[in-house]
């Protein structure tokens, strides 16, 4: 898996990337293609659904539909790796400065421990999140920062159904004991 971190898009390409994806019948061909080859699985935490996937553009630029320029993301990390996204337009993204987890296995956690019924205090406890932090949009500044996916109802009712999807597919297929932190990861 890919590490994963928290950055954001330059805000110009944030409508019109979204806008020319829905419109463009080459975008959907190529878009299934990139599922396909990836086997439907977020290259960040590997969780893998043939619903709700994204399709993103990995240097950011979304006129670069080169194939290896493309790649999966699930809903939650694509939230953390667009946070501006994720913590302005959507409003789901709280930062944080302290975690004991990495982000790729807070993603992991976060998903499982919602789909088990926890709430946000328990999973931000789970997780020793500490120290709240605001959203800038500045690399160097978010690069050593945890964001975490809230239960806040996301902006957008797009990315809410791909959010409740995955905690829906998770609950679904997760049926491992519960006596370990491994049972997270
Ligand atoms: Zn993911």
């Amino acid at each position: 898996m890919k590490k994963l971190c928290l950055s954001f898009s330059n805000s110009k390409n944030w409508r019109n990337d979204i806008h020319k994806k829905m419109i463009s019948e080459d975008w959907r061909e190529l878009r299934l293609n990139i599922l396909k080859r990836d086997n439907y699985t977020c290259q960040y935490c590997g969780f893998i659904a043939e619903k709700w996937q994204i399709v993103h553009h990995v240097d950011g630029n979304p006129a670069n539909n080169e194939e290896a320029n493309l790649e999966t993301i699930c809903p939650m990390c694509n939230l953390i790796h667009h946070s501006g996204q994720g913590c302005e337009i959507q409003g789901v993204v709280d930062i944080f400065r302290e975690s004991s987890y990495s982000q790729n296995e807070i993603i992991k956690i976060t998903r499982k421990m919602r789909a088990q019924g926890k709430n946000d205090l328990e999973i931000i406890d789970f997780l020793s999140l500490k120290e709240k932090v605001p959203f800038k949009m500045k690399r160097h500044y978010l690069k050593n920062l945890y964001g975490f996916v809230t239960s806040r109802k996301a902006g957008q009712d797009w990315t809410q159904k791909g959010l409740e999807y995955g905690y829906k597919i998770v609950k679904i297929t997760n049926i491992s004991n519960q006596r370990s932190i491994d049972k997270y990861l």
